[in-house]
């Protein structure tokens, strides 16, 4: 029993589907964020689940880990194989096995891309609304429960995923939920396996809810002279009703970045990105009422783009912020954090964050979806300087406690991966040991992505 007969077997199943070259294992052992590279032994890349359950049949009879990989966007190290084994990627698992375009669903394989599956429903006048930014799976977005910049309207993966099919670590093949709208059926473990991080088995097929593309959308930006400010104007939007798509906020640094970057010419001031959907008058009346408000606030350089040439550059500018944060940073690695609060806890914890950030010596530019109090900063660290590192882990630690006193949570939608573990005791309480007991049920050899989210040595 062994990683290297798991892989032998495999080859024999997979063909040349199964690689051991250095440049896959490469590939499937680093993370987009300054987690040390930690390669697989092996990658596998099956078509189909019963080939899936082979896989975890075999590796399960050999004590053999296996990580599932989407894309690997996931910013906490979530799919590295830290402790050897097989990375299973379900690139080759991409199609769109069906649109029911009357009730609303898609059925889509793990490794369909959200770009690819709305550019597939853009003649059905239907759209999949969760927007990570990152071109990610999903799959791969079921199972950090991710978010973005349209939550605050749409929700997250949680609330967009209406059934799923499994194979267990046993190699069985489970479905959770259903078409249906709703259902009191029982635990709901179409949540339990959302968000659960490739820890308790392997996604093969999602059912999500799909949104019908809005008559009318307008975007539009506005500067402001301080961070508190545009805070305090997000807030009083989001209590006062007005139903916003998308409500980001960004700091000068992330502007003055963008601008280099995607070519913007906004003056180097925090700003709100929003965006309305609805009627044409419905869509021009809600963007109205935002404009009083931020004005009240003190917002100036109000921006309508009602094109949508000129939406989707503002839009790919914010979803590039992190790279063009990269490039104004030549040498730098991103160490990049993720906290959510209460809305009314908002002005609070981000003033607090860009204080410690302007005391810290490292760059730390703060942009965030900030209609769900949800925001981050990437801490920008010399990769050879410790010194640094150790700055940006205090910095991080300090805005996950202070997220924690202030009623929120330590992530808000990138997930626990590695990097947020430590915290998980402090969140749950004993809540993550019945974390750790539902993960020793489903899969008690620890072989699902093991080392993340869970309590150690399930
Ligand atoms: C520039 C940038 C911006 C981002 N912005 C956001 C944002 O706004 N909101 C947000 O939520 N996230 C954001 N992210 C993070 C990332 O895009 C999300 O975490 C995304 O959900 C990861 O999807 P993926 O396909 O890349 O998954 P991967 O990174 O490949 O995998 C993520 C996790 O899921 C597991 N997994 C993958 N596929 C399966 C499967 N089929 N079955 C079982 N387990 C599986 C992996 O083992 C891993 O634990 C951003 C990332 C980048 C680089």
């Amino acid at each position: 029993m062994s990683i290297e007969t798991a892989l032998m077997r495999l080859s024999d199943v997979l063909g040349d589907r199964l690689s051991r070259s250095k440049a896959d294992l490469d590939h499937h052992g680093q993370s987009e964020t300054h987690f040390a590279p930690a390669p697989p032994d092996g990658v596998a890349w099956p078509e189909t689940t019963a080939e899936v359950a082979e896989i975890a049949r075999i590796c399960s009879e050999e004590g053999c880990p296996i990580i599932g990989w989407g894309a690997g966007t996931s910013l906490e190290g979530h799919a590295l194989a830290t402790e050897g084994g097989l990375t299973v990627d379900f690139g080759r698992m991409n199609r769109v096995l069906q649109v029911n375009a009357e009730d609303m669903d898609v059925v889509v394989q793990p490794g369909v891309t959200r770009r690819a599956l709305n550019e597939e429903l853009r003649a059905t006048g239907l759209f999949f609304p969760v927007d990570p930014g990152a071109d990610a799976s999903l799959g791969g977005m079921a199972m950090t429960r991710a978010s973005g910049t349209t939550a605050v309207r749409y929700g997250t993966m949680r609330d967009n995923v209406r059934a799923l099919e499994v194979v267990l670590a046993d190699g069985r093949v489970i479905r959770t939920g259903s078409r249906a709208r709703k259902s009191s059926a029982g635990y709901d473990l179409t949540g339990l396996f959302v968000g659960s991080e490739g820890t308790l088995g392997l996604v093969t097929e999602l059912t999500l809810r799909l949104y019908g593309q809005p008559e009318a959308i307008t975007a539009a930006v506005c500067a402001f002279d301080e961070m508190g400010p545009a805070v305090d104007a997000v807030t009083e939007t989001i209590q006062s009703g007005v139903p916003m798509a998308r409500i980001e906020f960004i700091d000068a640094p992330t502007v003055r970045a963008v601008n280099v970057y995607s070519g913007l010419d906004l003056p180097e001031m925090p700003h709100l990105m929003v965006e309305f959907h609805g009627s044409e008058t419905g869509a021009a009346e809600d963007a109205e009422r935002f404009a009083e408000i931020a004005q009240d606030h003190g917002a100036k350089n109000f921006e309508r783009a009602t094109r949508t040439e000129d939406r989707t550059r503002l839009w790919r500018a914010r979803h590039d912020a992190y790279w063009a944060i990269l490039a104004a940073h030549p040498g730098r690695t991103g160490y990049v954090t993720d906290v959510c609060v209460p809305i009314t806890a908002l002005a609070e914890a981000v003033a607090e964050t860009e204080a410690d950030i302007a005391a810290s010596g490292i760059p730390g530019p703060i942009a965030g979806h900030v209609g769900d109090g949800n925001f981050h900063s990437v801490l920008l660290v010399d990769p050879d300087n410790p010194a640094e590192h150790d700055i940006a882990l205090e910095l991080s630690h300090k805005m996950a406690e202070r997220a924690l006193r202030l009623g929120g949570t330590v992530t808000g939608e990138h997930g626990v991966g590695l990097g947020k573990r430590r915290y998980m005791a402090a969140e749950h309480g004993d809540g993550w040991a019945v974390m750790g007991d539902i993960k020793r049920a489903l899969d008690p050899g620890n072989l699902m992505n093991p080392g993340k989210l869970v309590p150690g040595n399930q």
